[in-house]
């Protein structure tokens, strides 16, 4: 079904109250999604609708979209997931009366960054939801998701907007640093965003030196690419994986180089070390050296 149609239903539903107690947010960006988490949580309390419409000058209006309705409320991984102590301490929330809304919503952005205990905690919640509240994931790929709690959602999948929509909805940037970046993100926009975030030349600058490093099998080259945030270093391995996606159709690279990737990905996602991700991926990509064509990652964009 087209977006907007489903969006029109949710909020009919939202309307009517009769709205399901899980949803499931995937694709798009980041923003549209909690564009329309929001807007449903001021349709559920907003205290004079007009024609089904919230009518955006009530104290509950106001509240939801500046973020301190007490009974709308986003949460987003602290570090790079989200742990079980994060749902532990949101569940106290969550099973507490209503403070002055009519309904709750709870919005996990990043849900693909749950970890398993966590999304088990929040399977929980929804074997048994309290009244009135919808919990609503956000996520760039429903595949990050828990089975299991998939499967218990009522998903709408948002497309990717193109790169001139993207680009006009950022408003006053350097259009030429935003173009880089969309491209390096492979048409990613909040992976785009993210690398905008610390520069296009910066991500660009470690990715070659890094490539580097694997055309020379140069393991000592990798010092100075350290010491190395975790954000940062979950950029990287994103970009690569675009890259090497793109590689791939071109012979450039094989699927184990991508498997590689994603499970240095999920091992940082994991709590691992991030100079013990990169250096462990290093070696692995070294070993199976003679499918990298001494292309750089970085820079052939
Ligand atoms: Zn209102």
């Amino acid at each position: 079904m087209e977006l907007n149609l489903t969006l029109k239903l949710l909020e009919k539903e939202a309307y009517s109250q009769q709205i399901a107690h899980l949803l499931l947010f995937h694709g798009g960006s980041s923003k549209d999604r909690r564009d329309v988490s929001l807007r449903l949580g001021q349709i559920l309390n907003c205290r004079s609708l007009k024609a089904s419409e919230p009518c955006q000058q009530c104290s509950a209006c106001h509240k939801i979209l500046s973020g301190n309705h007490p009974d709308v409320t986003r949460l987003e991984p602290l570090k790079t997931s989200i742990g079980i102590e994060q749902i532990l301490a949101w569940q106290e929330r969550l099973y507490r009366k209503h403070y002055e809304g009519n309904y709750k919503v709870f919005l996990i952005e990043k849900a693909d960054h749950l970890t398993i205990p966590a999304a088990n905690a929040l399977l929980k919640v929804t074997e048994e939801p309290p009244e009135r509240t919808v919990i609503i994931l956000s996520a760039e790929n429903e595949e990050g998701i828990l089975p299991t709690l998939r499967s218990r959602a009522q998903s709408t999948y948002f497309p990717t907007g193109n790169k001139e929509q993207w680009l006009e909805s950022l408003g006053d940037i350097d259009l030429g640093e935003a173009e880089q970046a969309f491209e390096l993100s492979g048409q990613n926009p909040d992976l785009a965003l993210a690398i905008m975030e610390y520069g296009v030349n910066p991500v660009k600058e470690w990715l070659d030196k890094f490539w580097r490093v694997i055309e020379q099998s140069d393991f000592l080259g990798l010092f100075p690419l350290f010491p190395l945030k975790k954000e940062l270093a979950e950029i990287y391995l994103q970009v690569m994986a675009v890259r090497i996606q793109a590689g791939i159709k071109e012979g450039r690279f094989s699927a184990t180089n991508i498997l590689t990737i994603s499970y240095a990905l999920e091992g940082l996602r994991q709590q691992a070390n991030p100079r013990l991700v990169i250096e462990v991926l290093a070696l692995q990509l070294f070993q199976q050296g003679g499918t990298l064509h001494g292309r750089s990652c970085g820079s052939s964009v």
